[in-house]
């Protein structure tokens, strides 16, 4: 049965699918620096730094201009719309400058979580009314990429039937606005790792989750060549008393994902969701190294497991600059090397090894 009304133009579907493959090129992903206000407020709060606005623009200025060791590395960054408007110290606009150095330009455009009445304690995502209009000034702004965080929760009642299927739904309208205006959309459906649960049951979880989300989408016409996928990676939850390895962790997420992302999707790029640095460079190169055919790129889209050590090595100290740098470079190539597969632990970073874990996470 032909499409009726199809809503993109041959050139509309190419350039979302080049801008998409673009972000996930070989050795590449994402850097999320679309932490909000009151998300830079925690972090600042634990190097003991004022959270103003130009320190944020300080501390995120040394994330965008480490040297060129991260070109390879960094297809696309997300920003927050204050991010978005600021500029260099020399005056150019962040997102001006990211394009110039080629990596493609995001931005955050869900508006938090809000509860879902009647459930417990579970939360849909809100921020479509006025989307359509936002999506055609950031485009215009310079942003080629979207992203819209949904929150889903372990326990032994959840998640809930109407909760599944109402993340679902929102994130297929917000992929279907973007996608109208040029912008791919990210997919964000994040299962929590709060919990008790063991991996067999986060694998399960996911599998029911991500189903909801493409069966979503496809009655909401997205056009899954133009989209990437952000989830959990399938994990234990954090207070499970069993220790599962990288490789069972690997398996268990990789099978979830075969069982439920078609293979148009050009790629996943995973949260990190509170692991440490290290476990996240781990577990992704665990995924490339996992003996599944996997049809899309498998690749990161971190915040936490990407900024830990470069913030603590900043401390808020403009003399501190050079250090940031170095931290963040070291795990932008250390993730290179694990989305290729090819990651050989070091354990050398600052905040490497702790873990990274915020309960009920917001962002
Ligand atoms: P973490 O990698 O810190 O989990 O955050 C990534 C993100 O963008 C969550 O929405």
């Amino acid at each position: 049965m032909p499409h009726s009304y199809p809503f993109l133009t041959p050139e509309q579907k190419k350039e979302l699918s080049d801008i998409a493959q673009r972000i996930v090129a070989p050795g590449k992903g994402i850097l999320a620096a679309d932490e909000s206000t009151g998300s830079v407020a925690k972090r600042f709060q634990s190097i003991n730094a004022e959270n103003t606005e130009e320190n944020r623009r300080l501390y995120r200025q040394l994330l965008f201009t480490a040297d060129d060791r991260v070109n390879p590395c960094i297809g696309g960054v997300i920003l927050f719309h204050e991010t978005m408007y600021q500029k260099t110290d020399d005056g150019k606009p962040f997102p001006q400058y990211l394009k110039e150095r080629g990596m493609v330009v995001g931005i955050k455009v869900d508006k938090g979580v809000v509860p879902l009445a009647g459930t417990n304690g579970e939360t849909t995502t809100q921020g479509l009314d006025g989307l359509y209009e936002r999506c055609a000034q950031y485009k215009k702004d310079g942003a080629d990429f979207a992203k819209w965080r949904c929150v889903l929760k372990i326990t032994p009642t959840t998640p809930s039937k109407l909760a599944i299927l109402e993340n679902a739904n929102v994130l297929a309208r917000y992929a279907s606005i973007c996608q109208m205006h040029g912008i791919v959309p990210i997919v964000e459906p994040e299962i929590l790792p709060d919990g008790d649960h063991d991996l067999k049951r986060c694998q399960y979880i996911t599998e029911k989750v991500l189903a909801a989300v493409y069966k979503a989408l496809s009655d909401h016409h997205v056009y899954l060549e133009g989209t990437l996928l952000k989830p959990n990676m399938v994990t234990a939850g954090h207070s499970c008393s069993h220790k599962y390895s990288n490789q069972e962790i690997a398996m268990a997420t990789v099978t979830a994902l075969r069982r439920t992302v078609p293979p148009a999707v050009p790629g996943i790029t995973f949260l990190s969701g509170g692991q440490s640095e290290e476990e996240a460079s781990v577990n992704l190169n665990a995924m490339n190294q996992c003996p599944l055919h996997r049809p899309w790129a498998l690749t990161f889209s971190y915040g936490r497991a990407l900024q830990a050590s470069a913030l603590k090595a900043w401390g808020g100290k403009k003399e501190n600059g050079k250090a940031c740098q170095d931290e963040f470079i070291k795990r932008a190539l250390a993730n290179s090397q694990a989305c290729q597969g090819k990651y050989i632990t070091s354990g050398t970073s600052a905040a490497g090894g702790e873990s990274l874990f915020v309960a009920n996470h917001a962002y």
